[in-house]
């Protein structure tokens, strides 16, 4: 086994309005993810029209920050309680959660749903207090609240245990105290508490590959897109595999397009391994739910669970 410490995958969990795109932009801008002179031209966790119509939607957008150099994998989260399905696969495939609460307005009842079933997944909560410069903000009762919330939740003491940066998404600050004089123009604390405290993957390359598909992508030019975990082993492009289908079923297949993700984009890759958030193209029945493994290991695989998906609209 080993620790893949260039790596943390995160989901992000947020009421509406309480800020997660605004703090995800900013953490693209401040990570240089995107130079100076770019623009964010589509919103980060913004959904795709199109892709929900086709009802393949991913329900959730993948996006990919770079800090001194560790890849930090975010997952949006869908906050609707009809998307509890998806919420659970997207929190399979991390390991950790953003928590991000309205300074003002506290903990909502769709902080309370995605929290919920973090909990049960035994994920650590960062938590980011945010819009601290709301002039009626309360940082300090919010965070009481956060750990009133948690300990309704069945919290373990690990998971009590979660570190807090307040910010000002809007204003691009952030600080480790809930001062608002001590608020600095920068992310730094974001980054680092995501990095100190939400664990590495841990895996081991050297395992036959076990590749689980949690979401679906679409796009006009690739056809389906199985976006999934890496949970074991390596996939190289070019690789011929086998998918496990979700009735049992299986058949031989060639991986002729991988991609990572960085920023808002996808990221033509030759090899993925345990731990990483990658996409595959060319298998165009690809569903939710299957497995990718070698060809000669199908009988050894125990997919990860993950339920039905459904396709409800909000
Ligand atoms: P989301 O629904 O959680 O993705 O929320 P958005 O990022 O779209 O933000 C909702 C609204 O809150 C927008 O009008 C933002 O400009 C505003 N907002 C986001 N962050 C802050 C902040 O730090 N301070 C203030 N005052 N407003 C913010």
């Amino acid at each position: 086994m080993s620790v893949k410490n260039n790596i943390r995958n995160i989901a992000i969990i947020a009421h509406v309005d309480h800020g997660k795109t605004t703090l995800v932009d900013e953490l693209l801008k401040q990570s240089g993810t995107f130079k100076a002179h770019e623009q964010v031209a589509e919103r980060a966790m913004d959904s795709n029209d199109i892709e929900k119509e086709r009802g393949i939607t991913i329900l959730a957008k993948n996006t990919a920050v770079d800090y001194e150099g560790t890849r930090i994998n975010i997952l949006d989260t869908p906050g609707h309680a009809d998307f509890g399905g998806e919420v659970e696969r997207i929190l399979k495939m991390v390991d950790g959660v953003l928590l991000v609460v309205d300074a003002f307005e506290g903990c909502m009842p769709q902080t309370r749903f995605v929290l919920k079933k973090a909990m049960e997944q035994k994920l650590r909560p960062v938590v980011v207090v945010n819009k601290i410069d709301r002039p009626a903000a309360r940082p300090q009762e919010v965070v009481d609240e956060v750990v009133d919330l948690l300990i309704d939740l069945g919290a373990d003491e690990d998971q009590l245990d979660f570190p807090v940066v307040y910010a000002s998404a809007l204003n691009g600050t952030s600080s480790n105290e809930p001062d608002l004089d001590k608020q600095a123009p920068t992310m730094i604390p974001v980054f680092t508490s995501i990095i100190d405290h939400v664990p590495a993957p841990v895996a081991n390359d050297d395992e036959p590959l076990q590749f689980q598909v949690t979401m679906l992508d679409y796009n006009e030019y690739l056809g389906r897109i199985g976006v999934g975990r890496v949970f074991r082993g390596k996939v190289r492009r070019g690789d011929s595999v086998a998918i496990i289908k979700r009735d049992g079923s299986h058949r031989n297949i060639r991986i002729s397009k991988m991609f990572g993700f960085l920023g808002l984009k996808r990221l033509e890759i030759e090899e993925a391994s345990a731990g990483e958030l990658i996409a595959i193209a060319g298998v165009d029945d690809i569903m939710v739910g299957e497995t990718i493994c070698p060809q000669d290991h199908l009988d050894q695989m125990t997919p990860v669970r993950i339920d039905e998906p459904t396709l409800q609209m909000t």
